[in-house]
């Protein structure tokens, strides 16, 4: 008997049914997150580590979960590192580094609406089993389409890069 597939309301990727645990605020669907799980765990083995992971970024801005003070902060400032780090070359772990002052000068995110239309890629798309470059380059491709998908918001968060640039 084949699995259930079911379809992430915030990605609309399509991941086997699960049963596992979902995030406290992250949206998707548990399939998705477990997903996101076995991402991490590839990336691991091949010495991706945490602040060198754009694909946390990604998934994070491609699941904003519902409007919420907290899921507002979250949304925001991992669009800030997918804009700092697509559009102004920064590495992904100076971005990271640069989260917690960008953070502390914003306490109240606006909520950005999410894009209405599917995205060109989610973490359903990436290739796990390939070697280091090959997933890596999927990994960009697939934060690229997430940001696209944003650009309604790309000014603002274009905005906010200015100004945690200024300190
Ligand atoms: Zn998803």
């Amino acid at each position: 008997m084949g699995r259930r597939f079911v379809r992430c309301p915030d990605c609309g990727g399509e991941f086997p049914d699960s049963d596992g645990p979902t995030h406290a605020y992250v949206g998707g669907s548990a399939g998705c997150w477990a997903a996101f799980g076995a991402l991490g765990a590839r990336e691991l083995e091949l010495g991706i580590l945490g602040p060198d992971r754009l694909s946390v970024h990604a998934y994070m801005v491609q699941h904003p979960g519902e409007p919420g003070r907290r899921q507002a902060q979250s949304v925001g400032v991992h669009l800030m590192v997918l804009g700092a780090v697509l559009e102004r070359g920064m590495p992904v772990a100076a971005a990271v580094a640069a989260m917690p002052a960008w953070l502390a000068g914003r306490p109240d995110v606006p909520w950005l609406a999410p894009p209405s239309e599917a995205y060109a890629a989610t973490i359903e798309t990436l290739p796990l089993t390939a070697d280091r470059p090959a997933l890596e380059a999927a990994v960009r491709l697939w934060a690229e389409a997430v940001w696209r998908g944003w650009s309604a918001h790309h000014a603002t968060v274009r905005r906010w890069l200015d100004r945690g640039a200024r300190g």
